[in-house]
């Protein structure tokens, strides 16, 4: 069975402090040893304290974006060995503001994917809808298209997590219906069968985001191709956030 996967995406919040205080928060009130894997995902500049603080909690580092080359003059870009260097497990790569804000193409992405895995990072794969499209019943096309520019067989199935985000769900408070995000789970699954085979597309993790809080994830996680969740504005509460640990964990009765 998939082993859940819930993700907490800060984007560009909280100062040292507020982000010294959630950790602290989350320690106390998040079980040492549950049965499902967790991170948190801080600016770049806080990983490494951030990464003092967890120390001895179930949460790993994520990290928000990384650049595909190794070093060099690309100012202002960080390489995936230094994010394993500051500690990072995972990172998120294609964020829908990262591509729809800060224009990001698919053929970046499917670099950074590569470069990430190829230095032991594990990665966290965004792809998702606008709302315009899925108004024009395109949905699956884009998805189609996002899963097809970044996955090959030079893309390790096991070091990756595709996060199903809907651009019209993230921080909006309209999440996705639990059967518009099956669906669109299930789509993907499939899609990514045709890159892969049966066996390896069923062992992978597909996360939902967008909107995700404690009042709605029991319903979401129920889905029997919800993995877990990418969640942004509810991961900043330590309280909203070990609510939706827990109900990721009742719903799929571990
Ligand atoms: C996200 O940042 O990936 C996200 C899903 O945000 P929110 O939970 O705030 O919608």
């Amino acid at each position: 069975m998939r082993r859940p996967f819930v993700a907490g995406n800060w984007k560009m919040n909280l100062n040292w402090e507020q982000a010294r205080q959630l950790v602290a928060d989350l320690k106390a009130k998040v079980r040492p040893d549950p049965p499902l894997d967790l991170a948190v995902c801080p600016p770049f500049v806080y990983l490494i304290p951030v990464g003092r603080e967890i120390q001895g909690s179930p949460f790993r580092l994520g990290a928000q974006n990384v650049y595909f080359q190794e070093k060099g003059a690309f100012t202002g870009e960080i390489a995936p060995s230094m994010l394993k260097d500051a500690g990072c497990t995972y990172v998120i790569i294609g964020h829908s503001e990262r591509r729809h804000i800060l224009g990001e193409t698919g053929d970046l992405l499917a670099k950074k994917v590569r470069a990430a895995q190829k230095a032991g990072l594990h990665v966290i794969y965004c792809v998702g809808e606008k709302l315009d499209e899925r108004e024009a019943n395109r949905t699956e096309d884009v998805l189609a298209r996002q899963i097809d520019e970044v996955f090959g067989p030079d893309v390790s199935p096991t070091d990756i997590t595709v996060a199903y985000e809907p651009v019209w769900a993230i921080g909006t408070g309209r999440n996705a219906t639990p059967q518009q995000a099956q669906e669109a789970h299930r789509f993907i699954r499939m899609r990514l069968a045709r890159v892969y085979n049966d066996g390896l597309a069923s062992g992978l993790r597909i996360q939902y985001g967008g909107s995700v809080t404690a009042a709605n994830a029991r319903d979401l996680m129920s889905q029997p191709d919800v993995d877990g969740a990418l969640v942004g504005g509810a991961s900043l509460k330590a309280d909203e956030f070990s609510r939706i640990i827990e109900a990721t964990i009742a719903a799929k009765n571990l």
